[in-house]
């Protein structure tokens, strides 16, 4: 089932060197200090280094040990809802805005990554989002169908008879292509984000955990694992790995392991017989599998959840090589090189969320889906912090919810996983 040299670490890990360590002391005073180096907090320092603030990045880990070096490197528009649920809701002038928000943060990446020249093998590849039974085939086609003008994302569908032109399997009922949407290497992404907000001066120290935020009249003092820094002001940039230092936020995001394998080299021959297009791909269960070759095309990087509560990649890794049998039966003898797990940030309205609270800047809760999302909204915090018009999104217009008696441990995890893997057997 391992290989010999089976890591319970990130494959990416593998492909880009830890990012540099900056031997620096922790400075007394800065403008603006960022707690969490991942995709929002370094796409917000790059903004404020920029913008001649001094600048101060701290990671509790090494940067980018959370979700930005663990992902399966999908980039997709990432709003979960659609344009008719936000239009129930919000109205249809929001729900445009929100799923607008959603284009730009796709836009926003690939144009970044070009632009920057940033070396992390990303890609157009498209995704195929498969659909796991018939009605599902149905729903997606009627979406296809009926976009909203002004939306149109470019999708088409691919009925089951025609499946294997995008995927070498029988294990779905056809699916949509999205063309637009894009793979990358998520660690050598970090590590040019990383290298660019170092160039545009922002210190970064890693390994120094904030333990405690006090304001004041001058703005903030912050107690660090490194000792005390002032701030004018605060952006929070920890997501699913967001604690007790900041209970409010800590109260509105639900933290939720999302576990990968990567499999040993399969071989060319049959990488092109399973992923002859190079998509990235996901499903359309409520328990969602996602999947994509490696970007070399040795491997194929197979994602999802696999256990009701919170497991471990030695126990989830032989898990989803079971599911992934499911798909590709020929993968059976293929072993798992490595196995990894980290934590995203749900919300309770699955919007991702941007503001202030408290005197606090935020950007947070990307529900799976914050590959593009959080460098988009990492980028517009620093914006805010900056004082800039430009930085407002609409998501600064939604009230951030949380539940009565919650308080940051997703109690109601084993039982809703539950429920929609009921839902998922169902062909509805
Ligand atoms: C297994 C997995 C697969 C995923 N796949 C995809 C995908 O294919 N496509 C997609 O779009 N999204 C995906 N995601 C989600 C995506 O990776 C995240 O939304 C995104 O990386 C969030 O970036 P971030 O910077 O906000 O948070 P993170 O990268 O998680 O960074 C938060 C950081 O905050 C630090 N921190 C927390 N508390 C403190 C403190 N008190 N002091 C100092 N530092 C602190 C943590 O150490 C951490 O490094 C996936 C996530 C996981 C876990």
């Amino acid at each position: 089932m391992f290989t010999h040299d089976f890591k319970e670490q990130p494959y990416w890990w593998d492909r880009s060197a830890s990012p540099t360590e900056q031997d620096t002391e922790l400075p007394k005073k800065v403008d603006v200090l960022i707690i969490g180096a991942g995709y929002t907090g370094l796409h917000a320092a790059i903004q404020t280094a920029r913008g001649s603030r001094k600048t101060l990045v701290i990671d509790a880990e090494q940067a980018g040990w959370g979700c930005s070096t663990r992902n399966g490197g999908q980039v997709s528009t990432s709003i979960k809802p659609s344009f008719f649920e936000l239009e129930k809701k919000y109205g249809k002038d929001m729900a445009f805005a929100i799923h607008t928000e959603g284009k730009n943060s796709l836009q926003f990446t690939g144009d970044f990554i070009r632009d920057e020249g940033l070396d992390c093998s990303y890609d157009v590849v498209g995704r195929f989002h498969a659909a796991h039974n018939s009605a599902q085939y149905e729903k997606l086609a009627k979406a296809t169908e009926h976009q909203v003008p002004g939306l149109e994302n470019g999708a088409y569908m691919i009925p089951r008879l025609e499946q294997h032109s995008e995927l070498g399997t029988n294990a779905y009922f056809g699916g949509a292509i999205f063309p637009k949407h894009a793979s990358v290497d998520p660690a050598a992404y970090h590590k040019g984000i990383l290298g660019k907000a170092l160039e545009a001066g922002a210190n970064i120290i890693s390994n120094c955990a904030a333990e405690n935020i006090d304001r004041n009249k001058n703005g903030f003092s912050v107690k660090t694992s490194k000792g005390i820094v002032h701030a004018d002001k605060v952006i929070i940039a920890t997501n699913g790995y967001t604690g007790s230092l900041t209970p409010r936020l800590q109260r509105r995001v639900i933290p939720i392991g999302s576990y990968v394998i990567a499999t040993e080299p399969v071989g060319k021959n049959l990488m092109d017989q399973l992923m002859p297009k190079n998509r990235i791909v996901s499903d359309t269960r409520k328990v969602v599998y996602y999947y994509r070759p490696s970007p070399d095309r040795s491997r194929i990087i197979f994602g999802g959840r696999v256990s009701l509560g919170e497991s471990n990649p030695r126990l989830s890794g032989p898990k989803l090589h079971n599911s992934l049998c499911h798909i590709f039966p020929e993968l059976e003898n293929t072993k798992i090189s490595h196995s990894w797990m980290g934590y995203v940030a749900f919300t309770f309205d699955t919007l991702m969320h941007i503001g202030v609270d408290d005197g606090l800047y935020y950007a947070m809760g990307y529900c799976g889906s914050g590959v593009g999302m959080a460098g988009y909204l990492g980028m517009k915090i620093g914006q805010q912090a900056l004082g800039l018009e430009q930085g407002q999104t609409s998501f600064n217009e939604i009230k951030f919810q949380t539940r009565p008696l919650y308080t940051g441990k997703p109690w109601f995890l084993a039982p809703s996983v539950m429920y929609y893997r009921c839902i998922d057997s169902l062909n509805i």
